[in-house]
């Protein structure tokens, strides 16, 4: 092979193996059931309420959005534009954040994961905290510190150190998916990985397993929405990601998800920003954001980038993602979400 061959194949390669991070195979994006996106100038603010959300919820999610936009408008900064549209969906009972976040299966506990990051790479998280009302909130504290995350009981008291009050942010929505989420594991259909796997005998809660926690379970249907998240386009172009969640359903105690983690929930560069929701560990194994974004460092657009991923992601899995780009937005999921968009 003749040397300028090879200094040809040799990217080409490359960029495959890089696409096969996302798609072995040319990816059919025509029957995801949400995949759509714009170009739109200036000030940006795309939100999600979490995969399995119904579009019924997307005037809470463009609630969210419009709330992202009041405050892009008013200070110009992609990171604050961000933490607003996410607060938004923490306040609000029906999101699996904040006051809605999910009951884990002790029936007492509420431990909640929160990122953000910036176009120019600062990036914060919490994980596992407690008694908060606003992790994102705490998120962006952890900027101030010399550290980029804090876990468990030191982020707690991290948190009411700082003056955040010390509450259990629960609510009926909460106790009444708890109850159902129990149904569904006694019934075997709780998926998640949990029908196949020995979890009472895994059992590491501090108290015993809550026996007669179905009983006011009513019937046991899907759970409906998830981890909350908002991506910003500043109008100067930078760019935010924040993004907050209860956790999935049903976990063993001290259960991390992708959320937190760097690259995985989300991701900011100079191209733009990414918030996911989905099964957590497989957005994990495929460090989803950071994947979306290399997509659209690479050229794609914010809409063709999160199209081929939700396309390529395992379809027992559920997965949605919203990304701004320089040009537009793309929302897209492999189940129904709920989003909202807010241009200038
Ligand atoms: N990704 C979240 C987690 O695994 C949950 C979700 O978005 O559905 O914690």
């Amino acid at each position: 092979m003749k040397s300028w061959s090879v200094c040809l194949l040799i990217p080409v390669l490359v960029l495959a193996a890089g696409c096969r991070r996302v798609a072995d195979q040319p990816v059919d994006t025509s029957q995801l059931p949400l995949a759509v996106g714009g170009v739109v100038p200036g000030p940006l603010a795309v939100t999600h309420g979490g995969v399995g959300s119904p579009p019924e919820w997307s005037t809470m999610t463009q609630e969210a959005a419009d709330g992202a936009m009041a405050q892009l408008v008013a200070t110009d900064d992609a990171l604050e534009g961000a933490l607003a549209g996410t607060v938004v969906m923490e306040n609000n009972p029906v999101f699996n954040a904040g006051t809605g976040a999910n009951i884990r299966l002790d029936g007492k506990t509420i431990q909640m994961d929160a990122a953000l990051m910036t176009s120019e790479g600062d990036f914060a998280a919490v994980a596992v905290i407690e008694r908060v009302k606003n992790p994102i909130l705490v998120a962006r504290k952890v900027l101030d510190t010399p550290h980029r995350m804090l876990a468990g009981e030191g982020a707690t008291r991290f948190a009411h150190v700082l003056g955040f009050a010390d509450i259990v942010p629960t609510c009926p929505e909460a106790e009444a998916k708890f109850h159902k989420r129990w149904q569904r594991l006694l019934d075997g259909v709780a998926g998640g990985g949990y029908d196949h796997f020995d979890w009472r005998r895994a059992w590491n809660f501090p108290g015993p397993l809550p026996e007669d926690a179905a009983r006011d379970g009513g019937p046991a249907g899907p759970e409906t929405g998830d981890t909350v998240g908002t991506v910003t386009r500043a109008v100067d172009g930078t760019f935010a990601v924040t993004l907050s969640t209860g956790g999935t359903s049903i976990t063993l105690d001290g259960r991390v998800g992708d959320v937190p983690i760097y690259g995985c929930g989300s991701y900011a560069g100079p191209a733009g920003a990414v918030a996911c929701t989905g099964h957590g560990e497989e957005i994990i194994r495929q460090m989803q954001a950071r994947t979306v974004y290399n997509l659209m460092a690479g050229g794609l657009s914010a809409q063709e980038a999160v199209a081929r991923a939700a396309a390529a992601f395992p379809p027992e899995w559920s997965v949605g993602l919203i990304a701004v780009d320089a040009h537009g937005w793309g929302v897209a999921a492999n189940r129904q979400m709920a989003y909202g968009v807010a241009s200038r």
